[in-house]
């Protein structure tokens, strides 16, 4: 949780309320459409590291493998330096074609999760205390 706090009018006149974390809200910090409260909007936008992580890992791979393969296979056509330059040229634009399409997905995959989830997250675990033995 990031140090966005409701203020006192969300308590006293809320207009609605935040879709995950279900606190109440003032005409203030009424989340947008498609959005959630501050305080749920900070914890995504904290997840982002870990988003490019997954990006990444997922939109890396595939971007080399279409690039080398636009070359493998247009390459042998290339007649000339001028066309061997077009052909690398229309290889990297492939490739990083496919990791922009990957990364939007991640990022799509990701916001609609986030909104997906609802009620506020388990409450943070506490030490009990044992009960003696014997
Ligand atoms: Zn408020
Ligand atoms: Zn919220």
């Amino acid at each position: 949780m990031g140090a966005f706090r409701r203020c006192l009018r969300c308590d006293v006149d809320a207009v609605s309320r935040c879709g995950r974390c279900d606190a109440a809200l003032c005409r203030r910090h009424q989340p947008r459409a498609g959005g959630r409260c501050r305080a749920c909007e900070r914890d995504y936008h904290d997840d982002a590291l870990a988003r490019n992580r997954m990006k990444a890992v997922l939109g890396l791979p595939p971007a080399a493998v279409t690039t080398a393969a636009v070359l493998a296979i247009m390459l042998p056509f290339a007649a000339g330096f001028g066309a061997a330059v077009a052909i690398a040229a229309s290889a990297a634009i492939a490739g990083s074609g496919i990791a922009g399409l990957l990364f939007r997905a991640v990022d799509r995959a990701a916001r609609a999760q986030f909104l997906r989830e609802h009620g506020r997250p388990l409450p943070t675990a506490r030490v009990v205390r044992l009960l003696p033995r014997g």
